[in-house]
């Protein structure tokens, strides 16, 4: 090793040594935790079909994922929306969606882990469609909850048990909404809101051993960018009964999100409206993007403590090629603008949603900062890890004093 290289590393040593807690108080350290992310809704529309099919007739969206797997990366446990069934070919986009299972076959390559399915959009293909998508999902080892193809799957995956560093978390999916009749469904192919069975729903999670409780809830107006009365409503009666983590999806924009960590007294509790949309062919103001969340658990002695929050915003990219289909790709927003990256005639809406986003965040995102991608380290910077003293930045004047070194 050159004396330079020794002295690098151990000015690098150093950093690790001088690390110290960032913000948050650790009232105790935690004996084990889990990070959960939450991304909001995966549509179908007929411009992605165009775009995944490749030339061999198969179909791909690894290339419109990729820039979001160190995001997924970053959270033990990641979940999305799917808001199309995998009803088999032909492949239809917008108003009765059914998408390839390759959209949920990369999802998973990109690191998403569960894909909640009770939307307005389930039954676009009739309770086939419903069938199969469950069926499929099964196949291909993907955790889903919100539909099921008969009464066992539903009992098996309404609550969805996740474990994680012996905590465990129930997750369920409902809606408010459906585009179609749901007189003649058999009651297990979708869970549709409704008080009674949620109650049934979570005490049946409270008594397989949850933690916690998840909502994942379809609701809302689309394009508000603000919680209706219904919303909030929902949500309180939620949290009243001990589903304190309520996440919203449907209206395809942003809405606001609130998190009160828990303190040594006080409980705390997370509301997210919505998540915006991850990936569609919405190409207008506030729907061409959306936030990655980030909801952070900590068993400290014992007791389970929901402790942080992080928003990391991204924004889908879709220029038109010259073979007249899009090239869909879904950015951080932050790690975009940190290496400089240009959308060329896209980049105004790019930085208008940017703005747009970080307005909500600053104004209605209470208790969840956004993440940092810090270029020099080539690594997020998340809100409960510890900060790094600031290193040096490399001048001609450094590089003097290790070369003399
Ligand atoms: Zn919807």
């Amino acid at each position: 090793m050159t004396a330079q290289r020794t002295h690098i590393a151990a000015l690098l040593l150093a950093t690790l040594l001088l690390a110290t807690p960032s913000q948050g108080q650790p009232w105790q350290q935690p004996d084990s935790s889990v990070t959960l992310m939450f991304v909001g809704d995966v549509l179908g529309h007929g411009a992605q079909l165009k775009c995944a099919q490749q030339p061999n007739g198969t179909y791909s969206y690894q290339r419109c994922f990729a820039p979001m797997r160190e995001v997924f990366a970053l959270a033990d446990i990641v979940v999305a929306n799917l808001e199309v069934p995998l009803g088999g070919a032909p492949y239809t986009g917008y108003p009765s969606f059914s998408s390839p299972d390759a959209l949920a076959i990369d999802l998973q390559w990109a690191g998403v882990d569960v894909l909640v399915t009770a939307n307005n959009h389930a039954l676009d293909r009739g309770l086939k469609g419903i069938q199969r998508t469950s069926r499929t999902l099964d196949s291909l080892n993907i955790l889903h909850t919100g539909t099921a193809h008969s009464a066992q799957a539903r009992q098996t995956n309404s609550p969805l048990m996740l474990h994680h560093n012996g905590i465990s978390i129930a997750l369920l999916s409902y809606t408010t909404c459906m585009n179609g009749p749901t007189k003649h469904l058999p009651p297990y192919a979708v869970n549709m809101a409704d008080t009674a069975r949620i109650r049934a729903d979570y005490q049946r999670a409270k008594s397989q051993g949850a933690d916690e409780v998840l909502m994942f809830m379809h609701w809302g107006e689309e394009y508000q960018r603000t919680e209706n009365a219904a919303q909030r409503r929902l949500a309180q009666w939620l949290q009243a009964l001990g589903i304190r983590l309520v996440i919203g999806c449907h209206p395809h924009v942003l809405q606001p999100l609130h998190l009160t960590p828990d303190t040594d007294t006080q409980k705390g509790q997370a509301t997210i409206y919505s998540l915006g949309n991850f990936v569609s062919n919405q190409r207008w103001r506030y729907s061409d993007g959306g936030l990655a969340i980030m909801l952070r658990l900590e068993r400290r002695k014992g007791r389970v403590c929901l402790t942080h929050g992080a928003a990391i915003p991204f924004w889908v990219s879709a220029p038109m090629l010259s073979n007249g289909t899009k090239d869909f790709r879904v950015f951080p927003i932050y790690h975009a603008e940190a290496t400089g990256q240009r959308f060329g005639s896209e980049h105004a809406d790019f930085a208008q949603f940017a703005a747009d986003t970080r307005r909500l965040l600053d104004s209605a995102g209470h208790g969840f900062p956004e993440a940092r991608y810090d270029v020099f380290t080539r690594t997020w910077v998340l809100p409960w890890q510890p900060t790094p003293k600031k290193i040096e930045p490399i001048t001609t004047w450094n590089i003097k004093q290790w070369k003399e070194n």
